[in-house]
């Protein structure tokens, strides 16, 4: 122990001194780390579609089995369907995050954009596998996405890229789509969702967003007292990922006042904070 304690400024001379300046303090840089680097994140993306690739069956050979929060419908006729998010669900960008945190400016929106033209993301854990057992079981599946109208066919390049069992941009839905007479504001996808619905008899949806398996309002617990019904869903028809970089619980302690200063967010998210049960 006296031997290791005598070689840790040592230590960390040398680590200090393969940095250009010392880092500065970034809100992202814990949960990029963790994203990136924890075998527990590629282990739980691993879990989950593992256990949703084992309930594919099950959920095929049952001809009520629905995965929509919505009025009963009729699902005779219908062919299954699974409902998958793309970002953080299938392909992976943290990268993008990354980037961000070490050259220590905030998220820029025209990275983004950059980065989803290139359409070089990566596959996370146990997706592709997950989707071409949907496949080979002749499941349709439909791709909802918040990314912008317009970038469907770099989508589609990135999900073939990456191994998706994907023909046609047409199987992507992107925000905003005015769908079957209904258009949802923003980043709300029961439009969409509502379609495929009528579309398809939908085994599953899987996401890393509570608000891509319904839409849901106010604080977590209002949330989760309007999903109440469904919540037995989870790990049975409804899949859901970790993602601690981003998501609406990141905005919501500032209502996402995006213009305000990174002091002024972390502010309120210091008032978010529960130190008491
Ligand atoms: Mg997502």
């Amino acid at each position: 122990m006296i031997r290791t304690i005598s070689l840790l400024p040592a230590l960390l001379a040398a680590l200090l001194a393969g940095c250009h300046v010392q880092p500065r303090a970034n809100d992202q840089l814990d949960a990029v780390l963790w994203s990136q680097t924890s075998v527990e994140h590629d282990a739980l993306f691993l879990q989950v579609f593992a256990s949703a690739t084992r309930q594919l069956q099950h959920a095929l050979a049952d001809p009520a089995w629905d995965a929509l929060a919505q009025p009963p419908r009729t699902l005779q006729g219908l062919p299954p369907a699974v409902i998958v998010d793309i970002d953080e669900t299938l392909l992976d960008n943290v990268p993008l995050n990354a980037r961000a945190v070490l050259a220590d400016r905030p998220y820029d929106y025209d990275a983004w954009y950059r980065w989803v033209d290139r359409a070089q993301a990566r596959a996370l854990p146990g997706a592709v596998a997950f989707m071409q057992a949907a496949a080979r079981l002749g499941i349709t599946p439909y791709y909802l996405t918040n990314r912008e109208a317009g970038q469907e066919q770099a989508t589609l390049d990135n999900l073939q890229r990456a191994g998706f069992p994907i023909a046609s941009s047409a199987q992507i839905l992107t925000a905003g789509t005015a769908i079957g007479g209904c258009q949802a504001s923003g980043s709300d996808k029961s439009c969409r969702r509502h379609w495929v619905g009528t579309q398809a008899r939908v085994l599953m949806q899987v996401g890393d967003s509570f608000g891509d398996f319904m839409t849901t309002r106010g604080s977590q617990q209002a949330q989760l007292q309007a999903a109440a019904p469904y919540l037995p869903w989870l790990g049975e028809r409804w899949f859901l990922l970790p993602n601690p970089t981003y998501g609406s619980w990141y905005s919501a302690p500032y209502q996402g006042h995006e213009g305000l200063a990174e002091q002024q967010k972390r502010a309120f998210k210091h008032k978010a904070l529960k130190p008491q049960y």
